[in-house]
């Protein structure tokens, strides 16, 4: 389809780019608030990355109220009150539910859709904008957004272009390129004045100065509890589960541990406590136990009851011992060095894995250059931003989704608004 040419002529009120969370809402409370509306996506389908949320399940909001969600969003929270308090998690799970999708809580607030399927949340998203008269291009790709009088020039990678009194831009970011996040929307901003942030990934793996962790790729270690600090400020204190990878680390806590590290790693510390219901002293009494119990063993073999078989030997490593040494001969400033790494062994973050791994992209279009109140460009009146494109993410649990559903509503709202003023 050569959409250029289908409304070449024609200056449309509002032109949302990008079917994602935040497009598909703008689009349909734009339409909704009375604005005749175009959404173009260049995916052959709309939700593409809504598809692999909460692992097909989509945590697509959650309940936390007020301060408790703005403490989920390490990145200008504030620029995010306006928003979210217009269009909260109520009015989403409302929305769904009237559009026939259904929702329910679970753990930590999580809102799902009842059917566990996060098709179910574009379906009722497309079917809305479909009643609205919303009208979607696919396989449309916009390659500029240029001002002129009057509006905005949309131009369209198949050469065609369409003109519009408000844009919406909702590209989304840089993580899992294959679902359509390219970046495309940093560009848009720029040339239209603003600026955009450094550009980098959260919510994804770390990766660690040591050699050791790769060594044991593939375990995973439950209730255990990861603790960082940024200099002596502790910035992360979490319970959970943990994945050792061919780069570092990763799983829950260590997912979540990204979107809490500062920029600079170099003052970061991070430490593993394998035993966290056991104080340094009863850890150290289990270590006497069981070394009294075995004395003829050795340590790797003891080292079998308080961790999984392949985590031993490197585990006494670690301590600057042989998995070799028989237990008997272990002294006691030996057993306490080995008590105070199962209580905290110090893991050193060199890095995140690329931007193109991460759950959420973190950095982005400049906020200070956007109202909070509309969505909208403060220096390029008409152009408005949502969802991940902007310099917001947060921590997992449903809140980068709310995000993207919150300023799409917005932007929606308001550029139509600006465009189609109701009389
Ligand atoms: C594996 C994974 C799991 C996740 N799980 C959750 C979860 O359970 N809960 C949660 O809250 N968050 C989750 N997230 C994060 C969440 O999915 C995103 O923050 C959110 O989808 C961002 O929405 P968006 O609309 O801003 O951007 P996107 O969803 O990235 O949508 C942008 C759209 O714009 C289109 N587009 C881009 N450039 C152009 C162009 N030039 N022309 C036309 N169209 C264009 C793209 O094709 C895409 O469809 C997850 C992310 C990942 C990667």
């Amino acid at each position: 389809m050569n959409t250029g040419s289908m409304w070449e002529k024609t200056r449309l009120d509002v032109a949302v780019i990008g079917g994602g969370a935040a497009g598909m809402m703008a689009a349909l409370q734009a339409a909704w608030a009375g604005a005749q509306v175009v959404l173009l996506e260049k995916n052959e389908k709309l939700g593409k990355k809504i598809y692999i949320t909460g692992k097909g399940r989509c945590n697509v909001t959650n309940t936390a109220e007020g301060e408790d969600f703005f403490r989920q969003v390490p990145r200008n929270p504030k620029f995010l009150y306006a928003a979210v308090r217009q269009f909260g998690h109520e009015d989403l799970t409302a929305l769904l539910a009237m559009l026939g999708t259904e929702t329910k809580v679970e753990r930590g607030g999580r809102v799902f859709p009842v059917s566990d399927k996060a098709s179910d949340v574009t379906r009722a998203l497309a079917r809305g904008m479909r009643e609205a008269g919303v009208q979607a291009a696919l396989n449309t790709a916009v390659s500029r957004v240029q001002a002129e009088a009057g509006g905005y020039a949309v131009q369209l990678a198949d050469g065609g272009a369409l003109y519009a009194k408000a844009v919406v831009v909702a590209t989304g970011g840089l993580s899992y390129p294959a679902t359509g996040s390219t970046g495309d929307g940093y560009a848009f901003a720029r040339d239209n004045g603003l600026a955009v942030t450094p550009l980098s990934g959260s919510l994804v793996g770390l990766v660690t100065a040591e050699k050791w962790p790769t060594l044991l790729m593939g375990l995973s270690l439950r209730n255990v509890r990861v603790t960082a600090r940024a200099g002596k400020t502790k910035i992360y204190d979490e319970l959970g589960e943990m994945l050792f990878t061919h780069f570092g680390v990763s799983g829950p806590l260590f997912i979540e541990l990204s979107s809490h590290l500062p920029a600079d790693l170099s003052g970061v510390t991070v430490t593993l406590d394998m035993k966290p219901g056991l104080t340094s002293e009863q850890v150290d009494q289990r270590l006497q136990r069981e070394f009294a119990q075995n004395a003829r063993c050795r340590l790797s073999t003891v080292l079998l009851t308080l961790m999984p078989a392949r985590m031993g030997p490197v585990f006494a490593q670690c301590c600057g011992l042989s998995p070799e040494q028989p237990v008997s001969q272990i002294t006691r400033e030996q057993r306490l060095a080995l008590a105070s790494h199962l209580k905290a062994l110090p893991i050193r973050v060199s890095g995140t894995r690329p931007v193109e791994e991460a759950i959420v992209t973190r950095g982005g279009v400049d906020v200070r250059a956007i109202e909070p109140g509309t969505m909208m460009s403060k220096a390029s009146p008409g152009l408005f931003f949502a969802g991940e494109v902007l310099d917001v993410d947060a921590h997992t649990g449903g809140f980068n989704l709310q995000i993207a559903f919150s300023t799409g509503a917005l932007a929606g709202k308001s550029a139509a608004a600006y465009a189609a003023p109701r009389a």
